[in-house]
């Protein structure tokens, strides 16, 4: 999929495709079980991307793609950003929406040092805790503490570069962090705002527009606290519908830089 590029004001916001991979309806649990049409061992495309926002002399990432953890048809996050013309050391901020891998994947290279040199990382202070609370990694079982050793692996080439950030908080003039709970504790956007005009970089408040703009109580397996992610899901929703915000998400695929509207008793893309 070729990279779609919004422009924003001031802003280049470039959506990076890593590419998909392929998810069971299972995933929903609630959506498979309520629906006589759809079968539990279904699939649906799962697109991933990332995303670049330029302007006032920056270039900023928003994830970095799954390095290839995920199939034969994701990975390409790397060579797509190379598509832009930009080199790896012109990138001078990342901002990571959470620790899953398929977020922060492309933040090491294959011989497991930093792909950004230059790159300061700006992560969530209660995403942070998340991955670093050893009351919590001494109850954890083995392959849970495997998982964290492979996250603290892509953070460390970042240790000395690496920024904690909270609600609100400024990446760039015109451009906050927004804390999106639910997914993981630490679950967190990007908006940039400009008079009236807004766009909000959603991280996985999304893995199925389709499912979840009709239903947007539904959350995945892979949301930690399911109720939490609704809840944080509706209420985005419900205001980007009323403030005319445009969205975009590293699973919207094709879906991205769209507006949503009030429908039935849920949503659809305008
Ligand atoms: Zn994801």
């Amino acid at each position: 999929m070729p990279n779609s590029v919004l422009e924003f004001n001031e802003l280049t916001i470039t959506q990076i495709s890593d590419g998909h991979t392929f998810m069971s309806n299972s995933v929903f649990p609630d959506y498979a079980a309520s629906r006589d049409n759809l079968s539990i061992e279904g699939n649906f495309e799962l697109p991933i991307s990332a995303f670049l926002i330029q302007g006032m002399g920056r270039n900023i990432l928003v994830d970095t793609g799954s390095a290839g953890n995920f199939g034969p048809n994701a990975g390409r996050f790397c060579e797509n950003l190379a598509e832009t013309g930009l080199h790896p050391d012109e990138i001078d901020t990342i901002f990571l929406t959470h620790l899953h891998s398929d977020h922060y994947g492309g933040l090491r290279n294959r011989i497991g040092v930093a792909a950004f040199p230059k790159a300061r990382l700006k992560l969530s202070t209660i995403e942070w805790r998340r991955v670093h609370d050893q009351d919590l990694i001494a109850k954890m079982s083995e392959e849970d503490r495997a998982g964290l050793n492979r996250i603290h692996s892509f953070l460390e080439p970042y240790r000395a570069r690496t920024d904690l950030v909270q609600d609100g908080d400024e990446i760039m003039a015109g451009l906050r962090v927004v804390a999106l709970p639910g997914h993981t504790a630490g679950h967190s956007g990007l908006v940039a705002q400009s008079g009236t005009q807004k766009i909000l970089i959603l991280g996985d408040i999304f893995h199925n527009p389709a499912y979840q703009l009709a239903n947007p109580s539904l959350s995945v397996i892979y949301d930690d606290d399911p109720e939490q992610a609704a809840r944080t899901r509706v209420e985005v929703l419900s205001q980007a519908a009323i403030s005319d915000t445009i969205l975009a998400g590293a699973h919207l695929g094709s879906h991205n830089f769209i507006k949503i509207e009030n429908h039935e008793t849920g949503f659809r893309q305008k």
